[in-house]
């Protein structure tokens, strides 16, 4: 029998490689889209007949989506972040999640984030509209900030946030400082960077960078009142999740003149269309969420996907489970 594979909301998922192809042999390949809003009910009656979902950042998969679904035994993230996943829920219901490892996204999205830095700390792409709009003898306005020397923060130093750290202070001499409530003092000093506590991070830092999942704890841990402890006119970068960023708070600091710039590749709701106060300020600049989106990155990514895939129609236990323990209990099969 062949099985089906749905590549759910993702254009670039096997667009560059020859991914595709290789699945075919395991079974017939749909791209499906999907409103980013379906309803979990409504999700498991489009992806019926799947055995194979390829999962993006969006829809959400909830518990109403695996409890009304029976038919798909593997959902295979094509990236790091799970939050728009109920991973309790897959393991209830027997569904197999894995994910990719986080250093076939790690180069691309801390070199993101670094070009974000530069772009606010040199006001690059303020400074680039100025010149579309003939503007050039403005330039006097763009007086940047040098990396060298400089205080970075990064919350959540992990597998993106260690390499930012790596690249800021071997390549740029920037002093690096890291809140991380789940490493040691030990394990950040090895790699050169002072573990602090969050306001002592955000008190002292011309940059603060974020690299924390989305969480329960981590949701707004920008807010009114930690902007408020960050100096005037340091510089946001956010390459995580927009859940962390309060925008309302991030307007009006803004607004208020507190931060120098905003560099943003991911924003609450997932995106932003013209008209969004975030797009009203000069001192921003927003990328679509394509801090994963290099060729190297893909490939790696799409290889993942494929492995987990071919495991799982081969009756294997997967690479990078995400939820092993769904093998101790009533795991869905093939049948
Ligand atoms: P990771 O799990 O290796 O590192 C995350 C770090 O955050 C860990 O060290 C963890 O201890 C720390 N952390 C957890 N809770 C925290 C808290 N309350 N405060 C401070 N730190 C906390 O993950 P990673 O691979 O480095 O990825 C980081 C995040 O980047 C992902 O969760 C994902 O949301 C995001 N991401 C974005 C893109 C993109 O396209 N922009 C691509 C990949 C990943």
């Amino acid at each position: 029998m062949r099985w089906k594979i749905a590549i759910v909301n993702s254009a670039t998922f096997g667009a560059y490689t020859g991914v595709l192809e290789r699945l075919s042999k395991v079974g017939e390949v749909v791209r499906i889209n999907v409103p980013r809003e379906i309803s979990g009910e409504k999700l498991a009656s489009r992806l019926a007949g799947f055995q194979f979902v390829v999962a993006s950042t969006n829809p959400r998969y909830d518990e109403k989506f695996f409890r009304a679904n029976t038919d798909v035994v593997l959902l295979a993230r094509n990236g790091i972040g799970l939050d728009n996943i109920d991973v309790k829920a897959a393991t209830e219901c027997g569904v197999v999640v894995t994910r990719v490892p986080g250093e076939v996204e790690r180069e691309a999205v801390a070199e993101l984030a670094i070009a974000l830095m530069l772009d606010a700390a040199r006001s690059v792409s303020a400074a680039y509209n100025a010149v579309r709009e003939g503007r050039w003898h403005e330039r006097g306005r763009f007086i940047g900030l040098e990396l060298k020397g400089r205080t970075v923060g990064i919350i959540g130093l992990g597998n993106i946030g260690r390499r930012v750290a790596e690249i800021l202070s071997k390549g740029f001499g920037a002093r690096v400082l890291a809140y991380d409530p789940y490493i040691s003092e030990d394990a950040a000093a090895s790699i050169g960077v002072k573990l602090t506590d969050l306001e002592t991070l955000l008190r002292e830092s011309d940059i603060v960078t974020l690299h924390a999942p989305l969480t329960e704890e981590t949701r707004h841990i920008i807010n009114v009142k930690t902007i408020a402890l960050m100096k005037n006119g340091s510089i946001l970068v956010n390459t995580a999740r927009g859940g962390l960023v309060d925008t309302n708070a991030l307007v009006e600091a803004l607004k208020a003149g507190k931060l120098r710039y905003a560099a943003l590749d991911v924003v609450e709701g997932d995106y932003v269309m013209p008209g969004n106060p975030l797009l009203q300020f000069e001192n921003i600049v927003v990328t679509p969420h394509i801090g994963a989106y290099t060729y190297e990155s893909f490939g790696g990514i799409d290889e993942c996907v494929a492995e987990a895939i071919e495991a799982v129609a081969k009756g294997e236990k997967p690479k990078y489970v995400v939820n092993p323990e769904v093998y101790e209990g009533r795991v869905r099969r093939l049948e």
